[in-house]
């Protein structure tokens, strides 16, 4: 079975429709599907849309979030819910297009335990939008380890296998396509065309884009946290260089202001020292922030070794 999630937030004019064309496509393509609708704390009519559609649709159920908790923590609920071998990720607003589907369930057959979608064009979104979507994964991708996807959303096909290995990571911060990335297992990828939403606007303000970079990078690296430690070592030997040059220039070359160098030589001294104080603590940190995420330490793909026996 395919259990394909979709979260809801603000989508009363869309999702009726976009329902009945998902409905289709799977039907076209898999034995047997249910459809999980998260409402996340819509405040508009969704949910009671929603609950008419899991009235006239066996396929169909719903969760009603308490409140809205965002797109990824919806994604998350949904996961958990999940009772499919393969769980399909989608947004509800018709920029996902569900004609995409058959041909990642084609790859997923071909043996991959992820297919995700790339988005070949993004359409009807805003210049800043995507200029800030560019910048953005360019940086993640520079400071993080696991290789994350460019221009690729949640939109993607996973196996149970996959899923089960996500559910095994309980951080609080979710980036779902960062975690996955960092599962590994075999990954692969099709293109498509993103479309303009159906109907409604975007939920993700810049304020939750915001909080979802923050997110990411907290999450994927610990590059932040060494920042001081690398600027400390800096300062502190170019410091010392400076120091050495007061010296120089106050017992050798008597070229000095009265109190210049000592003071010259304190401040120096103590910013280096207090910089890397900190990198110290941060190096700490980062690795209390990697015991805290409480992460699988390795995840098996396959052995032939039985411990149960
Ligand atoms: N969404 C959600 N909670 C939120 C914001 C969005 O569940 O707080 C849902 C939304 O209904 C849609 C999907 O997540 O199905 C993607 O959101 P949206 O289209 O607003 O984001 P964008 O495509 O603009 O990045
Ligand atoms: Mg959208």
């Amino acid at each position: 079975m395919l259990s394909a999630i979709l979260p809801i937030y603000n989508e009363e004019q869309g999702i009726e429709a976009f329902a009945a064309t998902l409905i289709s496509e799977l039907t076209k393509c898999t034995k047997s599907f249910e459809l999980i609708f998260v409402n996340d704390g819509s405040t508009d009519n969704s949910l009671e849309i929603v609950k008419k559609i899991c009235h006239a649709t066996t396929e169909a159920k719903y969760i009603n979030l308490s409140r809205n908790f965002g797109h990824q923590v919806a994604v998350s609920a949904g996961i958990d819910h999940a009772q499919g071998d393969r769980v399909l990720l989608i947004d509800s607003d018709g920029q996902d297009p569900p004609e995409a589907v058959a041909s990642m369930l084609v790859k997923m057959q071909e043996g991959y335990d992820v297919v995700y979608a790339k988005r070949a064009k993004r359409a009807d979104e805003s210049f800043l939008k995507k200029a800030t979507a560019k910048a953005f994964y360019h940086i993640l991708n520079k400071i993080t380890s696991v290789e994350i996807p460019v221009d690729t959303g949640d939109f993607r096909v996973m196996n149970r296998k996959v899923v089960d290995a996500l559910k095994r990571m309980p951080e609080k911060q979710r980036y779902l396509r960062g975690q996955i990335a960092w599962l590994g297992y075999k990954q692969t990828y099709i293109t498509y065309e993103r479309k303009g939403r159906n109907a409604g606007e975007t939920g993700y303000t810049y304020r939750k884009m915001i909080h979802l970079a923050l997110d990411a990078i907290t999450s994927f690296s610990n590059w932040p946290l060494r920042l001081a430690t690398i600027s400390g070592f800096v300062c502190a030997v170019l410091g010392l260089f400076l120091i050495l040059y007061t010296l120089y220039a106050r017992f050798i070359l008597n070229e000095y202001e009265p109190g210049w160098p000592s003071l010259m030589v304190t401040i120096v001294f103590l910013g280096g020292i207090q910089l890397l104080g900190i990198g110290m603590i941060g190096e700490y940190i980062s690795r209390i922030n990697d015991n805290v995420k409480n992460r699988p330490l390795y995840l098996v793909d396959e052995t032939d070794i039985n411990l149960d026996a």
